[in-house]
């Protein structure tokens, strides 16, 4: 075995495809220790600076001492305390949808309402460049698969037109994690509610940040619950803890508690991140400067990259990709920007389309300007040097 496995790594490594783990100390603050050497951090997903917020952890504290640690069982045994219902809650509220649905995380969460609702007699349509776990939830649903061209609609509708299945679920991030653009949702619902489908979003990137409140993409380009009937979203991103849910009609949630196996067969979260999480959603409105930060750094991150000719990608969120093309220089200037103190992750196929590679920037309201003038100094000056391009005019 090990050795056929070897020479599958070694065509990995030849391929500059080969991927590390690094051994970081320390909460997710701007400023971390990875390897022992201290490193400004673009690369978390950790948008408004929650992750080491201290209501979050004085909450997990005070929920541990209640609760105990482990959940100790499913939902449906006796693992859905006080303290998850009240964040469902709390979420439906934030999303203002009728009900929402914890689950143990994303990737579970976007398996588990595809597999539920799908089966061999349906159609699922995906955008092209989806996240690998809505993708993976409509190949595994055995529902026919079909991917449409990023973010176009007559494509989408194309598809539609010709389809004979029982059921027709459109599936798209609202934010596309690699990318950072933002999905066309009032098209994409129109489209899907001539076709008689059901929309499903995930807004993984869009939560907590964009919408009123932090109530996210849905929210933000004005789709009720009828507009987008599966509302997905997690909680380890903007904000700071870890799991995600479901949000939508009596029906759907009723129909995920009887038949998702991946709410079904797995143990609830901890009462101690549920905490945490409520905590969180409550900062939302409560510091509703850190959204308003957050967007001062991409205007400004934006204009100055814009001025300087840097090849960024178009973006109006806290994701902000810098292409670049061939693996092998984005490893050369993430490299590069780490011997400077600055941590910026290359992203390669196939996490994205070959021949993309590119740096994925992330901005936090814990970032200040002046640690983005220190990004685009170091870029600045491996642009001058030939390694990192110039925007097309
Ligand atoms: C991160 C992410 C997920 C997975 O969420 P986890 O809670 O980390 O499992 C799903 N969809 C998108 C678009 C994501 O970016």
């Amino acid at each position: 075995m090990d050795q056929e496995l070897a020479a599958d790594l070694q065509a990995r490594r030849a391929d500059h495809l080969y991927r590390q783990r690094n051994r970081h100390s320390g909460p997710q603050v701007p400023l971390i220790k990875v390897n022992g050497s201290q490193l400004l951090a673009f690369t978390s997903n950790d948008y408004l600076g929650l992750a080491n917020h201290p209501k979050l952890i004085s909450a997990a504290h005070s929920a541990s001492k209640l609760y105990g640690l482990g959940s100790g069982a499913s939902h449906l045994v006796t693992g859905h305390t006080d303290l998850h219902h009240e964040l469902e809650q709390a979420l439906a509220a934030t999303t203002q949808r009728p009900r929402a649905l914890l689950f143990g995380s994303g990737y579970m969460a976007n398996m588990g309402v595809l597999n539920a609702l799908l089966d061999r007699r349906d159609a699922v349509y995906q955008d092209r460049l989806n996240h690998a776990s809505l993708l993976d939830g409509g190949l595994l649903s055995g529902a026919k698969f079909q991917r449409y061209r990023h973010n176009d609609t007559t494509n989408l509708a194309d598809k539609l037109v010709t389809t004979q299945a029982r059921r027709h679920v459109v599936a798209t991030d609202a934010v596309f994690s690699m990318d950072g653009d933002i999905a066309p949702l009032k098209g994409l619902s129109q489209v899907a509610n001539e076709h008689h489908a059901w929309l499903m979003v995930d807004d993984a990137h869009g939560f907590g940040v964009l919408g009123a409140g932090g109530g996210g993409s849905a929210l933000a380009q004005g789709l009720s619950s009828n507009d987008c009937p599966i509302y997905m979203a997690t909680l380890g991103k903007a904000l700071g803890s870890y799991g995600a849910f479901v949000a939508g009609s009596e029906e759907l949630i009723e129909s995920l508690i009887q038949f998702s196996r991946n709410y079904i067969y797995t143990t609830a979260l901890p009462p101690s991140v549920a905490a945490a999480s409520l905590a969180s959603v409550a900062l939302l409105t409560e510091e509703a400067w850190r959204q308003q930060h957050l967007n001062r750094l991409i205007n400004y991150f934006t204009q100055q990259a814009q001025s300087m000719g840097l090849p960024l990608m178009y973006s109006q969120t806290a994701i902000q990709p810098l292409l670049v093309g061939s693996s092998k220089v984005a490893i050369q200037i993430s490299d590069e920007l780490r011997q400077v103190g600055l941590l910026v992750t290359a992203i390669r196929p196939p996490t994205v389309p070959k021949g993309t590679a590119r740096l994925r920037i992330t901005l936090s309201a814990a970032h200040s300007e002046a640690h983005v003038d220190e990004l685009l100094v170091a870029l600045g000056r491996l642009q001058q040097q030939g390694l990192v391009g110039r925007a097309e005019q």
